[in-house]
Formats: C-alpha cells, sequence, structure tokens
C-alpha cells in the first residue's frame, strides 16, 4: 500500500520545475495526477513519461488567472478519476525586476496578482466543493520566502505571495471543520527552469551564500514536503507556512 492510493491530485504549473517535481512524486506516492500548466505541450510529454511507466496523469490546458479555464480543470479531475482529493496551486508568474513602486507597471502588477493570487483563490473555489463532497482533502499553496521580506525589485511577485499566505490562512479557517487542510510551501531558492533561466550566475552565487546549508535546493525537497503534508502524516497541520528554503529566512531574521 502506498501512501497516497486511491488519492486524486491536481497539480498547476506541473509541467515544470517544482510543480513538476510534486507530480513524480505524487505519482510515485500511489496518485492520480492532473498536470494542470499553461504549457499543453509540456503537460502532455510529462503525462505521456508518466503513464509508459503505469502511472495514472492527465493533462490540461489552464491559465489559472482565468476563471472559466480554472473550473474546467477542475471538472476535468472528477470527470476522470470521480473525485479531487488533493490541490497544488503552484503556477505562478513574475518578472525578476519590477521596478520601484514610483516606477511601477500597473499592468505587470495586475498580471502578476491574477496568476499568483487570483489563480490559487479560483483553484480553492472550484477544488473546495469537491473536496467536501467526499469527507475533506488538501491544498498546498506555493508561496515564497520572499513573501516574508521586503524586496529591493520584486515588489509585486513578493506581495502576491504575501496574500497568498494570508489566502491560505482564511481557507484553513473557514474549512477546518469541513476536513479540509490548508497550507503554505515556502521555497527559498530552488534549482528550476525558471531559476536558471532568469538569474544571473553572481545572483545566484550570492543567493546560494545567503544559505545556511552549504547545496542548493531541488524540485524533489518541495516535492517531499508536499508529499509529507498531503498525506495521512500531515493530519493535525493546517493554516502554516513552512519554510524549505536551506535556512536563508533564519539568516535573515525573518525564519519564524
Ligand atoms: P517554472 O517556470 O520551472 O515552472 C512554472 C510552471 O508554471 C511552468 O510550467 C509554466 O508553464 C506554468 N505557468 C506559468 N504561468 C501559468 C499560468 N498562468 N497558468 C498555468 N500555468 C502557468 O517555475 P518554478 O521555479 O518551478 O516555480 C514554481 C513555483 O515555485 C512558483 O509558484 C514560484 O513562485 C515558486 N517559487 C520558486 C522558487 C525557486 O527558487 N524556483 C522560489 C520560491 C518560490
Amino acid at each position: 500500500m502506498k501512501r497516497l492510493d486511491g488519492k486524486v491530485a491536481v497539480i498547476t504549473g506541473g509541467a515544470s520545475g517544482i510543480g513538476l517535481g510534486t507530480v513524480l512524486r505524487l505519482v510515485e506516492d500511489g496518485a492520480s495526477v492532473v498536470v494542470a500548466d499553461v504549457n499543453y505541450e509540456a503537460a502532455q510529454q510529462v503525462v505521456e513519461d508518466i503513464t509508459k511507466d503505469g502511472g495514472q496523469a492527465i493533462a490540461v490546458k489552464v491559465d489559472v488567472s482565468v476563471e472559466a479555464e480554472v473550473k474546467d480543470m477542475i471538472e476535468a479531475a472528477v470527470k476522470t478519476y470521480g473525485r479531487l482529493d488533493i490541490l497544488h496551486n503552484n503556477a505562478a508568474w513574475g518578472p525578476i525586476n519590477d521596478k520601484e513602486i514610483p516606477d511601477m507597471d500597473v499592468e505587470m502588477w495586475d498580471r502578476v496578482m491574477g496568476i499568483n493570487l487570483r489563480g490559487p483563490m479560483l483553484g480553492c473555489k472550484y477544488a473546495i466543493p469537491e473536496m467536501i463532497k467526499i469527507g475533506g482533502g488538501t491544498i498546498i499553496n506555493t508561496a515564497s520566502a520572499n513573501g516574508k521580506v521586503g524586496d529591493y525589485e520584486r515588489t509585486a511577485y513578493s506581495a502576491s505571495k504575501a496574500g497568498l499566505m494570508s489566502l491560505t490562512r482564511s481557507v484553513a479557517t473557514q474549512h477546518g471543520k469541513d476536513n479540509i487542510r490548508c497550507n503554505s510551501i515556502l521555497p527559498g531558492l530552488i534549482l528550476t527552469p525558471a531559476t536558471k533561466r532568469k538569474f544571473s550566475k553572481e545572483l545566484m552565487e550570492l543567493m546560494e551564500e545567503g544559505n545556511l546549508l552549504p547545496s542548493i535546493g531541488g524540485p524533489e525537497d518541495i516535492a517531499a514536503l508536499v508529499s509529507f503534508l498531503v498525506s495521512d502524516e500531515g493530519k493535525y497541520i493546517t493554516g502554516q507556512e513552512i519554510n524549505c528554503d536551506g535556512g536563508v529566512l533564519v539568516r535573515a531574521g525573518a525564519g519564524a
């Protein structure tokens, strides 16, 4: 018997990086998964690889900022597998340098909020009723260490992640009695296609120096935490912000 046998999980941004790490880990744990991503071709490729190895997975094209598409994503999970136990709101977007506030590009701000904050809210909006139907479920929101500290350059992104932590606490508060748990995970620097693409070598080295541990984390580190939290081993944990960051927030004096 595997940890997540019989469970059904939707992972947004599941075609790359941290989302892909979660997809692969939950499949290994026995779950059936929906790989939901705006990059449908990449999601299909992930599903092809999983099903070749005997895992259960489908690909869904979604822009998480669009309500109708998020509704369809949740419906696809329930139509295909008959239930929904786990939602990982993980897709996000944000420029590496969005300028200081007097020069803020307001359209960019709205886009960041649409994907990083409205997206997870929409996921919760459509997932919660399905979870209530089966007596409970778990939701993980990928926030960020950026959501806990002031930032010189990632104003919109950091604000969206702080908002996401607040959303997490509200979901946990409103639906704890429905046996729905909701937690935020706060990655520090994790090596993914996004960080390799966006961060210069110098910035990576600077961030690595900020860690208490000697190496940079990978998607598998976040996936291991998700696997624990969504399993019965995490059944008394809700409304929390859990740092998985090599200790960088402790170093910054914001570990609590
Ligand atoms: P990534 O770019 O490797 O993967 C992100 C995935 O999300 C991609 O497959 C992309 O196609 C998809 N996506 C983007 N916009 C979307 C949308 N509107 N709708 C649906 N899918 C969309 O990124 P990553 O580094 O794996 O980041 C994943 C999550 O982890 C994000 O929430 C990010 O903010 C958070 N995070 C990452 C790090 C890090 O160091 N990598 C640190 C802190 C937080």
